[in-house]
């Protein structure tokens, strides 16, 4: 399997993404979740165009990417289960798990530290919640990411094809779960057990800072129910909810481009971090009764 991922490797990542997107842009037009309030035309372009940019800059600056980091681990017997060799399927499982509970773990962090915030802030400013809000991310996050991802890589020592699987995986699901679609709550409800769905992703989208700092998985639902991050629905239901962040909502600055590129350095970083929120001290007992 490890040579037939590594000579398809372009076709399997394209395939696969221009078929999610494909499936997902007819399941939202056909049974939509909520109504979308600004012009889908400029979101986009916007969300898109962000997409080839960090595709270009990731091409330019890591040309062998996290699957080369692999490689190279796996040659010079660097990693865990290069260390610790266990049967190949074995291996790719635990990868894959692995490597996801450490993009939960990237994602609290973005939530928690204002630097990074700043930066997870670009994808949570989209003022709607669809499938392109999903591959919207600031090229500097997405090479954050890449750095984490490589170190990840070497510690756990994955096959390359768990690195290529977890990616093509993490790239459908992130289109999934960010997904404006209608899934009934028969299946939502046995979904999302075992994986991150659209109402359960939808809740991280709202404005609400409790809201907002649950639910960070993105493939497994296990992370959150375990650390205790995990919410059931939004307290105004997922037609109700506003989605995006409170101090950004002007669609010219969230939703286009040059906006987007710029939004981690303007304005104070909000209150929703680490050492940033602030509570107004309650009145005293007697002044309320009176
Ligand atoms: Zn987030």
């Amino acid at each position: 399997m490890d040579t037939f991922i590594h000579d398809h490797e372009p076709a399997i990542r394209l395939g696969s993404f221009l078929g999610i997107f494909a499936l997902m842009a007819v399941w939202e037009l056909l049974a939509p979740r909520r109504a979308l309030t600004v012009s889908r035309g400029l979101r986009w372009a916007s969300n898109l165009g962000i997409v080839v940019l960090n595709t270009l800059v990731l091409r330019l600056l890591f040309p062998a990417a996290a699957a080369g980091v692999a490689a190279l681990a796996a040659a010079r017997g660097w990693g865990i289960l290069n260390i610790y060799p266990v049967p190949p399927l074995l291996s790719l499982v635990l990868a894959v798990v692995a490597l996801d509970f450490v993009i939960w773990l990237q994602h609290v962090l973005a939530h928690a530290v204002p630097a990074l915030w700043r930066l997870h802030r670009v994808h949570h400013a989209d003022l709607d919640y669809d499938l392109t809000t999903g591959a919207r991310f600031h090229p500097l996050e997405i090479l954050l990411s890449m750095l984490i991802k490589s170190a990840a890589v070497l510690v756990i020592g994955p096959p390359v094809a768990a690195v290529v699987i977890f990616e093509v995986l993490l790239n459908a699901s992130s289109m999934f779960n960010h997904g404006n679609v209608r899934l009934p709550a028969a299946l939502d409800r046995p979904l999302r057990w075992v994986l991150v769905t659209p109402d359960m992703h939808r809740v991280h989208h709202s404005v609400e800072h409790d809201e907002t700092n649950s639910n960070f998985g993105f493939n497994l639902s296990l992370w959150d129910r375990l650390f205790g991050t995990y919410r059931d629905q939004p307290r105004a239901g997922h037609a109700g909810m506003t989605v995006g962040i409170r101090d950004h909502r002007d669609p010219r600055e969230v939703d286009r481009l040059p906006g987007m590129l710029a939004l981690p350095f303007r304005g104070p970083v909000g209150g929703s971090t680490i050492n940033r929120r602030r509570w107004k001290a309650p009145a005293p007992q007697g002044a309320q009764s009176r």
